[in-house]
């Protein structure tokens, strides 16, 4: 019998993704065929634009889904169906769902940050947070946040206007006070009060090493989450883990958001603790 499923990737630069061995591994396991391809518009020689073309392309063909990364993550709204509540409220589309003739938007981003944050940190208190980054994973993140019941996020970001763009967008949509944007000089203060600190700027990752926030600003009892996943141990979760805090790796966020859109791609439910293990090894 074995179902088939064909899916893939549009985004820039995304000849090293490790999406395609997380889906093909993971339906290796359920028994199903499974292929997911790498479109790479650098590689193609197109630009962000032509996001819409390709998924005509890719459901003409019979493509199952797609997953969508940057530079396209937004432009491609214009060229599905419907959109799930969380892809609306956040205005980002991460994967595309072909079924009975339409193309429905999802964002697995902000629903795989809030699962793996309930599995790597159970039980944390999440009232008050402090998040650094209101770019593109800093928005699906904090969407996550005010989903599980985070009061009071404050964002951080060294493009202050960008924080308070996103703080407005969320408190229309979450109800006013509960996101504020946090200049730079109120930091301190506001970490000595916050429950836990998110991480969402690339600082950590191999070309920009180092802590996005002076050191003395960690302390114990204080959880850290990150989303930067080359290395998994970035400098950030390294110092927090030293200090004793309860840490979540940008790893977790990578591998949930890929079984999320395994999901809703084959309508079966995959394994986490495989694909984490996968992750790794990969
Ligand atoms: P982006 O460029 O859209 O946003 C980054 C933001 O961080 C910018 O607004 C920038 O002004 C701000 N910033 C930079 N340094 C700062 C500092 N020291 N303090 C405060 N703000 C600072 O980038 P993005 O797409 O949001 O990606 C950010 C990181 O998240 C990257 O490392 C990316 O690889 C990672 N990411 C991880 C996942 C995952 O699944 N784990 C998903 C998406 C992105």
């Amino acid at each position: 019998t074995g179902a088939a499923y064909l899916t893939g990737l549009i985004g820039a630069g995304i000849g090293p993704s490790l999406s395609p061995a997380l889906h093909e591994r993971e339906a290796d396991r359920h028994g199903l065929r499974l292929l997911y391809r790498v479109i790479d518009i650098d590689r193609l020689g197109l630009g962000p634009e032509a996001v819409g073309e390709l998924v005509r392309a890719a459901r003409s063909l019979g493509f199952d889904g797609l997953n969508i990364t940057h530079p396209c993550k937004q432009l491609v709204i214009e060229h599905l169906d419907e959109l799930s509540p969380g892809a609306a409220a956040l205005g980002a589309v991460n994967t595309v769902v072909f079924r009975d003739g339409r193309a429905v938007g999802h964002n697995t981003d902000v629903t795989g940050f809030a699962r793996s944050f309930a599995r790597g940190l159970p039980g944390v208190p999440t009232g008050r947070v402090v998040q650094l980054g209101a770019g593109g994973a800093g928005a699906a993140v904090a969407h996550a946040l005010l989903t599980l019941g985070t009061d009071r996020l404050a964002l951080a970001d060294t493009d202050h206007a960008r924080a308070v763009a996103l703080a407005t967008a969320l408190n229309a949509h979450f109800g006013p006070g509960r996101a504020s944007a946090l200049p730079g000089r109120d930091l301190a203060g506001r970490l000595a009060r916050a429950d836990g600190l998110v991480h969402a700027t690339p600082t950590g990752m191999a070309g920009h090493p180092g802590l996005p926030l002076p050191a003395g600003l960690l302390r114990p009892g204080l959880w850290v989450a990150e989303v930067v996943y080359r290395p998994l141990d970035t400098e950030l979760v390294r110092r927090a883990r030293e200090l004793g805090c309860a840490t979540l790796d940008g790893g977790a966020m990578a591998v949930f958001q890929a079984a999320d859109a395994f999901r809703l791609f084959t309508g079966l439910e995959p394994h986490p603790d495989r694909m984490l293990d996968d992750f790794a090894d990969l």
